[in-house]
């Protein structure tokens, strides 16, 4: 795994800097998805120096190399995920909230020497509590989450 950030940052001409195996590391070490903002605030913890505009050109790095997902829509924050290529997301319209959808849709087709690092596929719907607090109706019986 840390060869592989290594390697990939470096081949592609980005340094390999504590900060950016800290943002990865944290992300890898996380399901919420969190914004730029929300990976400052644990990644300082470890650094306390690192800057918002550090862990924006970290993520950046990242997301270029192939290991993290940016997941953005429309003027809301971006949220980053480490890429695990075999998932897709629920999200929901209500709280903006993403959740992980297990999801495997390797496309037919797909040339071997395609790399998938990430399935973008969004399922956009109403968590519980939204389908609850906002529509006023009573929760799905099948589990959403
Ligand atoms: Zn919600
Ligand atoms: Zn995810």
């Amino acid at each position: 795994m840390t060869q592989t950030v290594e390697t990939r940052l470096r081949n592609a001409g980005y340094r390999v800097t504590k900060q950016r195996t800290a943002v990865y590391q944290y992300l890898l070490s996380t399901d919420a998805h969190p914004t730029a903002e929300t990976i400052h605030l644990s990644v300082r913890h470890r650094l306390p120096n690192i800057s918002l505009a550090t862990i924006y050109k970290a993520v950046d790095s990242l997301v270029d190399v192939g290991l993290v997902n940016r997941i953005q829509r429309g003027a809301s924050s971006a949220r980053y995920d480490a890429a695990v290529k075999d998932h897709a997301h629920y999200r929901c319209i209500g709280c903006d909230g993403v959740w992980d959808a297990p999801h495997d849709a390797t496309p037919h087709g797909t040339p071997q020497a395609f790399e998938v690092v990430h399935v973008n596929v969004e399922f956009v719907g109403y968590c519980a509590d939204c389908r609850h607090q906002k529509l006023g109706l009573e929760p799905l019986n099948a589990p959403i989450i």
